[in-house]
């Protein structure tokens, strides 16, 4: 079996999210499930610096108004990965917009070029994918691609990790991008009046997936959709969702170097020497029997942060102290520097991105706050779990999947500031029971969240793939 993977993310070269995580862990998982599986990246200077016994593929003199090339090579994992090295496009600050957060003018191009190679690298190489599996709407493009080439194509799966995020362009950039007109239409490509690069994956894959089965009904009904969720309940029977794994190597407590003390379920007692530690990187004495919250995050609405600042007030008001490691809306980013100004020696806010200081914060924070109006999957609250911090996550999408309140975390229900407030006061009352707090930070350290089971669920959906010739002749019979 063998899969083409396709991401525009991968950490630790090119990360904004959780899809750099997947990208890093999944594919490595599923060879470990004997499927032969290689990447198809962007070439950004992070990966190129890495990219061992390179080749040249193929080059383009001109490639969607950009000189590129294919590369073969190797990643530090050992797994072979090809890469679209286009400089004009790829090397930038800024992976999808600009440093004044605009998207870049030419984005069209920029993902149209990265679809069509990974479309067209069968053409090119001895090593013929069976699937191209692809990811967001960076990769929304590859299955109509294939939908233009001659049979027989490999399948294709979407993969989608926020839905919040499409893709859309005007009209006109159809012909830059050589879509033809047979894929532009309602039930295509086409997405009132615009090109929508994630809603042609959603037309032309052969299978969508969404990273939790809470999510995959969600995006079906109502607003959580974003405008897709009657397309999506015609393409019901080819959307199932797998829950995100976690790289429980990289995330572990035991052996994590970024943080002050190792620890795991059994000496919980070291884990207050990363209390202490982050309290103080964050200016806040120590108070051992206060509890600590905490976010680690983008900021915006979608993820709730409004919601978090009208409900810390009272919770401050009560003795709590809060932390918070995260950038993004200005408004937002600006509400958390105010709230730190009000509550000196109480809030600690670094707005930024920053990997170490967010192992810290897992493993020193008593609970991880993750208010989502809607969270596809979430890895923080899963990270947060195998590090002993409890999460405090409204009861939507792969945060509903992994929490159980009471048990292992704390659930509210409505997008409602005084719901998570509420939420967030029943915390601090269980934490004042520290027999409590202590079960069920160890019920928390002992949930599963490793990557076998979801590359086990992928390799499944692979293989009912690829007796796919009925599914060669039901799709022609659709674009008929
Ligand atoms: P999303 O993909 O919606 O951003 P996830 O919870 O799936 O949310 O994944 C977020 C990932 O990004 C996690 O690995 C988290 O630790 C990381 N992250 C988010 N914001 C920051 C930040 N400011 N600094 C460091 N890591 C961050």
């Amino acid at each position: 079996m063998r899969v083409l993977f396709a991401a525009f993310e991968i950490y630790p070269y090119v990360k904004t999210g959780g899809l750099g995580d997947v990208a890093a862990a999944l594919p490595p998982a599923l060879k470990e499930q004997g499927v032969d599986v290689r990447f198809f990246l962007p070439g950004v200077p992070e990966l190129l610096e890495v990219l061992g016994d390179r080749e040249t593929v193929v080059e383009f003199p001109v490639y969607f108004g950009a000189k590129a090339r294919i590369l073969k090579g190797t990643l530090p994992t050992g797994l072979i990965a090809y890469i679209l090295d286009a400089p004009d496009f790829y090397h930038r600050k800024g992976l999808y917009v600009d440093a004044q957060g605009l998207d870049w003018p030419d984005n069209h191009l920029r993902f149209a070029a990265f679809c069509r190679a990974a479309a067209d690298l069968q053409d090119f190489v001895s090593w013929k994918p069976d699937i191209i599996h692809g990811n967001d709407w960076h990769c929304g493009l590859i299955p109509a691609y294939l939908l233009t080439k001659s049979a027989p194509q490999p399948a294709s799966v979407l993969t989608i990790h926020n839905i919040a995020y499409q893709g859309l362009f005007p009209t006109h950039v159809q012909h830059q991008i050589g879509l033809p007109a047979f894929l532009y239409h309602m039930e295509g490509a086409e997405f009132y009046g615009k090109v929508g690069y994630l809603k042609a994956g959603l037309a032309f894959a052969d299978r969508i997936t969404t990273v939790s089965p809470t999510y995959a009904r969600e995006i079906q009904q109502g607003e959580q959709g974003c405008g897709l969720d009657g397309f999506l309940r015609t393409r019901s029977a080819r959307i199932c969702g797998i829950l995100n794994g976690i790289d429980t190597d990289i995330w572990n407590p035991e052996s994590d170097q970024d943080i002050e003390r190792n620890y795991d379920a059994q000496n919980l007692e070291k884990r207050e020497a990363n209390k202490t530690a982050l309290l103080k990187l964050f200016n806040i004495p120590s108070q051992k029997d206060k509890p600590l919250f905490a976010v680690v995050s983008r900021l915006n609405l979608q993820k709730g942060f409004d919601l978090l600042l009208d409900a810390l007030p009272a919770l401050l008001d009560q003795g709590a102290n809060f932390i918070l490691l995260g950038s993004g809306d200005r408004d937002l980013e600006e509400g958390f520097i105010a709230l730190a100004d009000d509550y000196p020696g109480q809030v600690g806010i670094k707005i930024g991105y920053d990997e170490a200081l967010s192992h810290k914060i897992q493993a020193g924070a008593d609970a991880i706050v993750m208010p989502s109006r809607s969270e596809p999957c979430g890895l923080v609250q899963m990270y947060a779990m195998r590090y002993g911090a409890l999460p405090l996550v409204r009861n939507t999408g792969g945060l509903a999947d992994t929490v159980e309140d009471g048990v292992i975390g704390f659930v509210f229900e409505e997008e409602d500031a005084e719901e998570l407030s509420k939420a967030m006061m029943r915390a601090m009352a269980t934490y004042k029971n520290k027999k409590l707090w202590r079960e069920m930070q160890k019920e928390a350290m002992r949930q599963s969240f490793t990557w076998n089971d979801s590359a086990r669920r992928y390799k499944e959906l692979y293989e009912e793939l690829t007796g796919k010739e009925e599914e060669d002749e039901d799709r022609l019979s659709r674009l008929a």
